[in-house]
């Protein structure tokens, strides 16, 4: 794989606000690479200035070993997809298709041609000659990525452009729009707040925080080995629970300060002690009928149908069950975790110890 967008030290200020702080990044080619994080850390800005939409104040960056330094957003060869779909209401779908290639000079003819081919991958064949007031939203959706896709570019850039739909179409334009990165063997960088969205379409996912990059990798790395408190919280759901700990005489195991009270193993010694917080993800938790390692007194118990959310009494443990409980308010439940499974943070830094 070869890199096709290349970030180097990027900074960007609005004023005196630091939007960008010193971000680095490679996009290879063919990848689909998901910018996350909480609102107002960055992407939209950090995706915007891959764009050319947003100057930057300092740094560097190249797409398709071509610096960008001075080069408009027209000349930079990627296209946008936001979530307001920002088609033209007057034009049908197949002018709205070609509009972009007959600015460009295309004939008319080879660009009729070419809204075919685009219609025929995004499913719009039959809906060629609509205007979009009488289409649905992820058929709105898939005209602003048949125009986006029309002017073949080296990069689709996606700012949220599902979060306008319901949530039964999102988790459908999902697929649609992996499958479709995969059938034009495109590149692919795409904004979201939806940590879930982007474990599920990403390759690589860059969780970003106040204008840095906290930690970037696959999605199955972020959610097994999180670097700090911050991403172990933003990565997987429900949440992972945090809880105060001092590491036992042994060095092996940690005393939870919780209302239930008990510990929890180790993954590798530490020394006796030593302050830390636990990260205990839900799905982790094992309940057990006796030799708990730890209890949870149960505060409340949810139920979704399929999934019964049980949180203690201190709202500091959730634990989730596939089978219904008959667990109430002020019972103990005994639980156990393998030592693979804790993650300890130091309670200063946040950062993985
Ligand atoms: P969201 O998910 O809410 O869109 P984001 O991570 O995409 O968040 P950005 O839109 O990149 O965030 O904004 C990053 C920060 O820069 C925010 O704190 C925002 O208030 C600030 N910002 C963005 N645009 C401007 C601007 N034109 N002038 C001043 N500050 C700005």
């Amino acid at each position: 794989m070869s890199a096709q967008i290349e970030l180097s030290n990027i900074d960007k200020h609005y004023g005196s606000f630091h939007a960008l702080k010193g971000v680095s990044l490679t996009i290879e080619k063919g990848s689909f690479v998901a910018l996350v994080g909480p609102s107002g850390c960055g992407k939209s800005t950090l995706l915007r200035s891959i764009a050319g939409l947003e100057s930057i104040t300092s740094g560097s960056m190249s797409i398709a070993g071509k610096p960008m330094t001075g080069v408009p957003p027209r000349k930079r060869d990627v296209a946008m997809v936001f979530q307001s779909y920002a088609l033209y209401p007057h034009m049908t779908v197949e002018q709205n298709l070609t509009y972009s290639l007959r600015l460009h000079g295309v004939g008319k003819v080879e660009a009729k041609l070419k809204a075919g081919e685009v219609a025929a991958t995004t499913g719009l064949t039959d809906l060629l000659k609509r205007y979009p007031r009488e289409l649905s939203g992820g058929q709105r959706q898939r005209v602003a990525m048949g125009r986006a896709i029309i002017r073949n570019p080296k990069a689709f850039l996606f700012d949220e452009p599902l979060s306008n739909l319901d949530a039964a179409l999102r988790v459908h334009m999902r697929k649609e729009i992996r499958a479709l990165h995969d059938r034009l063997g495109a590149t692919s960088v795409y904004v979201t707040h939806d940590q879930i969205e982007a474990m599920t379409m990403a390759d690589h996912v860059v969780v970003m925080r106040a204008g840095v990059v906290e930690q970037q990798g696959s999605p199955l790395e972020l959610y097994d080995r999180p670097v700090s408190r911050f991403v172990a919280g933003f990565i997987g759901s429900p949440a992972m629970n945090f809880v105060e700990a001092v590491v036992g005489a042994d060095g092996r195991s940690a005393v939870l300060d919780t209302s239930g009270g008990g510990t929890v193993p180790l993954p590798a010694p530490l020394e006796a002690g030593r302050a830390v917080v636990v990260g205990l993800r839900p799905e982790h938790l094992r309940a057990v009928p006796d030799n708990g390692q730890f209890t949870l007194i149960v505060g409340n118990v949810e139920s979704t149908g399929s999934t019964t959310f049980i949180t203690s009494d201190d709202e500091l443990v959730t634990l989730v069950q596939a089978e219904r409980t008959g667990l109430k308010p002020g019972h103990s439940v005994a639980l156990t975790i393998a030592p693979e499974h804790v993650h300890v943070f130091d309670p200063a830094t946040g950062l993985r110890i």
